[in-house]
């Protein structure tokens, strides 16, 4: 390539970051300019094309990727010392062209207005609303508990396969779909990570691969987390960048659905979420909520975390710092410390809409 255009493209990272500092400050232009309109027709796309396949292409294309930048490295490092220039201009220029297309198919999302905004619903919320909820959500844990496995201190195990779980995703957003035509999802995309066990490590449980817009679910997770993980990476593949919205919705979708199992997994894991807030602000309270909780559910929870303590390493947090300051940077200012927030969208969604 001539240097002129190198340099061009190298250098336009520059104005891609003003860009984006401008954008930050008018989130109803992105919502309407791409989050319902272009990003539609790109995460429907690219859904069409790399869906039906079995294997995760995003996974494959990420080993390339590494390879040939490793290679690259290798042959080019002795042009660090010799030519730094335009060792840095190569550089540079392939770090432009991921970023724009990072933001082109996926992350614009990042800067879309807040959900309670187009919801119309308050973000604030009373400890005594966020109790009620929880008591709610503790009945209907509870019922739906026990209704799977008739005795109140038995864990709930999963009768489907994880590649069943996967398939049976959609159905809980069709349901969604009819309170909420814009969270219809078609056609699928939601494949086991190759690298699962890389990514447990790393202390993830799924992520969206933003390049091909395949929603990838740790596939060494327990069942039970199946549900509210698939969905979580589905709402971000309908556009919803933020986690605290993606857990949101994905709650909603896994609660909605007409499986039973899937319903008690959305149930928990709502629970789960009030619970820690409400440990937050009175812990008195929360270790009056406990004893009301069918021991059967404890034990899902205390399974989840077992998993995770079993695969603790010091690199870990790390990880997570890292993805936190990524989160900060694209205008996320709480990063992945955004719990209330989930807890506010429930609150504010259940209170207008009781659970039944
Ligand atoms: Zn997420």
């Amino acid at each position: 390539m001539q240097n002129y255009k190198k340099s061009l493209i190298a250098f336009s990272i520059i104005p891609q970051i003003l860009l984006l500092k401008i954008l930050a400050n008018y989130p109803a232009f992105v919502e309407s300019a791409y989050s319902t309109s272009l990003y539609i027709y790109i995460s429907k796309g690219m859904r069409y094309v790399f869906g039906w396949l079995p294997i995760s292409v995003g996974d494959i294309l990420y080993t390339l990727l590494s390879i040939y930048i490793i290679r690259w490295l290798i042959i080019n490092r002795k042009r660090i010392i010799k030519d730094t220039k335009h060792w840095l201009l190569d550089v540079l220029s392939a770090i432009s062209i991921g970023y724009f297309a990072f933001h082109l198919l996926w992350a614009f999302n990042y800067y879309r207005l807040p959900l309670h905004e187009s919801l119309n619903i308050d973000k604030d919320y009373t400890t005594e609303e966020l109790v009620a909820l929880a008591e709610q959500l503790t009945t209907k844990t509870n019922t739906i508990h026990l209704s799977i496995t008739h005795n109140d201190s038995v864990k709930v195990d999963m009768p489907y396969s994880k590649a069943e779980l996967l398939e049976m995703i959609p159905e809980g957003y069709h349901q969604l779909s009819k309170t909420f035509p814009y969270l219809e999802y078609h056609p699928r995309s939601i494949k086991k990570s190759i690298y699962s066990l890389a990514l447990t490590y790393m202390g993830f449980s799924g992520y969206l691969n933003p390049f091909t817009n395949e929603a990838q679910v740790d596939g060494l997770i327990p069942s039970y987390k199946f549900p509210t993980t698939g969905s979580h990476e589905v709402a971000h593949q309908l556009g919803y960048a933020a986690e605290n919205e993606a857990n949101f919705i994905g709650s909603m979708a896994a609660m909605q659905h007409p499986d039973v199992y899937f319903q008690y997994s959305g149930h928990a894991f709502a629970l789960r979420h009030c619970l820690n807030e409400i440990y937050r602000r009175d812990p008195e309270i929360y270790e009056t909520m406990f004893p009301k909780i069918n021991s059967g559910v404890l034990k899902n929870y205390k399974e989840v975390q077992n998993f995770w303590n079993a695969y603790e390493n010091p690199l870990e947090p790390i990880f997570e710092k890292t993805f936190d300051s990524f989160l900060k940077a694209s205008n996320q200012s709480a990063g992945m410390e955004s719990y209330s927030y989930v807890v506010a969208l429930l609150v504010n969604y259940y209170t207008s809409n009781p659970l039944d």
